[in-house]
């Protein structure tokens, strides 16, 4: 078996997640989180809220799923939102013509590319279908948008679009963000929820889901004042994968302390800096391997239209990288574009130190003259004068001023014009914030640190695979067994357990099958620390460690306090 296919059976048998719908045959690109998955990935989103939302001084939000089509129109995502979509001519399966591409030939990102070059490049490397081996040459691609469409209320006068990332339920609410805090800049704003997208061909289990959950924080700054507080993050290493070394022939991908990256201008942005330190902090705290992850800088081409610099954070899973979340500066792209297809106002108003004194052209046309003179277009005229004004005033120095309005020329005598230029005092400006993005994805995040955690080994002389989940995410934290059923020892390890939940521990009682199997299921599942109850000496339990398999024994009195201790990081297995 490979890795994936191992742990995609273990995730399985041992509750962690497996495919939706089973029993009516299921559905691609959905999966339900079993009691252990559902338990790790709310351990994951709880580091994560407590690393970017509540640590960095942000708010949290939770926005409604579907949303008005004005919003995707405006975001762009109605229009631009498409994958490159081949049907194969013989079995009809659908696939994602760059995906085949990448998959085939050492092309990388063919996503980035035009299509006609898509569509040759199936032909010219003879790409057949990945589900029967039909030839694909010829095919024409399509482009498919990826997000779930539906209908708001009775009839379909109104459509919906499930949301295909949380942040457009950020950016739609800005006017109102802003007032929580008080017109101050910078300030952020996560979210952490579900997210829909269409995927044509989902694949690789949680990796490309059609239903996944994202973790994103928007955070709104002044370009021109904000920066952020890069030694928190100037001595923390991390592999970092430019485009430049992406594009030279033994280009590798380089260690170094994320402050010196900024020094040296492979990153360019300190703000995308910062969020590559915390990130690289928050994978490592949840257990992703450090030797299996890197940050990789988008290719010139890959980058969105908007974007100036940009970084995925990647992990090797069972031979491939993939990309586990995305750090951007998107500039005021998504804030105007809402401010420009909205009536509301996206801007914040900045206050200067001091007032400014400003010089304003204006104009103050005669419209019992243009009216009469020059009908329907009068109006027109007047604000294309006023533009006219702002723009430029020498135009307003002769005793006419021609504009154009439609294409056509008009010139006004300039006594008609009344143009003045004013001396007026401006206590600010408003300005349009810019967006920091960093973006994270729940299931791949999840999805690697079980793939990086699973191990196999031999404990007295019998083969054993666990995971090696960190004590604080694992989904279970200590398994409780009586050694026997004997001597009251099943009550003692009850109400053990009981004292344990009430400490907040989540725990597993087993008093099934020898003490060995006990500690293989426990094992298995990734929890941390066994408990086993004896009688010998009385008033004590051990506590063995699951990596290890090492017992030490300790006070019944204290086993609450220690475990609580080794959950927090307080301690470590190893002082007891
Ligand atoms: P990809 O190129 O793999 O489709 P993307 O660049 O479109 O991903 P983003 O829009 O940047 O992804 O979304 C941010 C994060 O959300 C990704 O880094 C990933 O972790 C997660 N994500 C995106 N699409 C999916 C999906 N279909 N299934 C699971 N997670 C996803």
């Amino acid at each position: 078996m490979t890795e994936t296919a191992t742990v995609v059976e273990l995730a399985k048998r041992r509750g962690y997640f497996f495919q939706s719908s089973r029993a009516y045959g299921g559905v691609s690109g959905f999966y339900t989180y079993g009691p252990q998955g559902a338990a790790l990935k709310e351990n994951i989103e709880d580091t994560w809220r407590e690393r970017f939302t509540l640590k960095e001084g942000n708010f949290e939000v939770d926005a409604p799923i579907v949303m008005p089509e004005p919003v995707f129109e405006a975001s762009g995502h109605l229009d631009g939102f498409d994958d490159m979509l081949v049907e194969c001519p013989e079995c009809h399966a659908s696939h994602r013509a760059d995906h085949i591409i990448e998959d085939n030939t050492g092309i990388e990102e063919a996503e980035s590319l035009p299509i006609p070059e898509v569509e040759n490049l199936l032909a010219e490397h003879e790409l057949t279908c990945p589900n029967c081996g039909a030839d694909l040459a010829g095919q024409a691609i399509e482009e498919f948008n990826l997000m779930f469409q539906t209908s708001i209320g009775p009839g379909s006068s109104q459509p919906g679009y499930l949301r295909p990332e949380t942040a457009q339920g950020i950016f739609v609410e800005f006017p109102q963000l802003k007032e929580y805090a008080r017109n101050q800049l910078p300030f952020g704003v996560t979210q952490i929820g579900p997210a829909y997208r269409n995927e044509i061909s989902p694949r690789k289990s949680l990796l490309r889901l059609r239903e996944f959950t994202q973790a994103e924080l928007e955070l709104f700054i002044d370009p021109e004042e904000d920066e952020p507080a890069l030694d928190v993050v100037r001595d923390v290493e991390a592999p970092l994968y430019s485009a430049e070394m992406q594009e030279s022939d033994d280009g590798e991908p380089v260690t170094m302390a994320i402050g010196d990256a900024v020094d040296e201008g492979i990153i360019s942005d300190a703000w995308v800096a910062y969020y590559l330190g915390l990130a690289k902090q928050w994978y490592t705290r949840i257990g992703i391997d450090m030797e299996k992850f890197r940050f990789r800088q988008h290719l010139p081409g890959e980058l969105a239209h908007y974007a100036a610099d940009c970084w995925d954070a990647e992990a090797l899973v069972d031979g491939d990288w993939i990309e586990l979340a995305g750090f951007a500066n998107r500039g005021d792209y998504d804030l105007s574009k809402h401010g420009s297809y909205s009536d509301e106002d996206f801007t914040l108003f900045k206050q200067y130190d001091e007032p400014k004194h400003v010089e304003r052209a204006t104009v103050d046309p005669d419209m019992s003259y243009l009216g009469p003179e020059f009908g329907g277009a009068a109006a027109d005229i007047g604000e294309a004068l006023q533009t006219l004004a702002e723009r430029d005033r020498s135009a307003f120095d002769g005793d006419s001023v021609e504009v154009e309005v439609d294409g056509e020329a008009y010139e006004i005598p300039s006594e008609h014009v009344n143009f003045e230029v004013s001396e007026e005092t401006e206590a600010g400006e408003h300005i349009v914030p810019h967006v920091i993005e960093p973006s994270f994805g729940v299931d791949r995040a999840l999805y690697t640190v079980v793939h990086h955690a699973y191990r196999e080994d031999e404990v007295e002389g019998e083969e054993r695979s666990y995971l090696a989940l960190k004590p604080e995410v694992a989904p279970t934290f200590v398994g409780v067994f009586p050694l026997t059923s004997k001597d009251g020892l099943p009550e003692t390890a009850q109400s053990v357990a009981t004292e344990l939940r009430e400490r907040g521990l989540s725990v597993a009682y087993d008093d099934s099958g020898s003490i060995g199997r006990r500690y293989r299921r426990q094992d298995e599942v990734g929890t941390p620390f066994c408990v086993t109850l004896d009688a010998d000496p009385e008033g004590t339990a051990t506590i063995r460690e699951r990596d290890s398999t090492e017992q030490v024994r300790v006070d019944l009195d204290e086993l609450a306090d220690v475990l609580t201790a080794l959950r927090t990081g307080e301690r470590t297995f190893d002082t007891l």
